[in-house]
C-alpha cells in the first residue's frame, strides 16, 4: 500500500474499528500520515491526494518543528 501524502510504500494497519469490519486505520511509517479506510479518495488515494499537501520524504529531517522548540536556558 502506498501513502497518499509521501508516496512511500511504508503503510501498515494502525488499528481497526471496535465493531469488526467497519473501518481500518492505516499509518505511514515514513511521514506518520494516518487515515481511515472509509475516508474519501482525496485522503486515501495517492493519485487524488491534493498536490499542495504532498511531501517529499527526503525533506522530512529538515522540516521545521511546529511549534518551534525554544533554545535551552542555562542557569
Ligand atoms: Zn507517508
Amino acid at each position: 500500500m502506498i501513502c497518499p501524502r509521501c508516496d512511500a510504500e511504508n503503510v501498515r494497519v494502525l488499528t481497526t474499528s471496535p465493531v469488526p469490519g467497519r473501518w481500518i486505520m492505516y499509518v505511514c511509517d515514513t511521514c506518520v500520515y494516518t487515515r481511515r479506510s472509509t475516508e474519501p479518495s482525496y485522503a486515501t488515494d495517492p493519485a487524488t491526494y491534493p498536490a499542495a499537501f504532498k511531501i517529499d520524504p527526503a525533506e522530512i529531517p529538515t522540516m521545521a518543528a511546529i511549534p518551534p522548540v525554544p533554545p535551552r536556558r542555562d542557569g
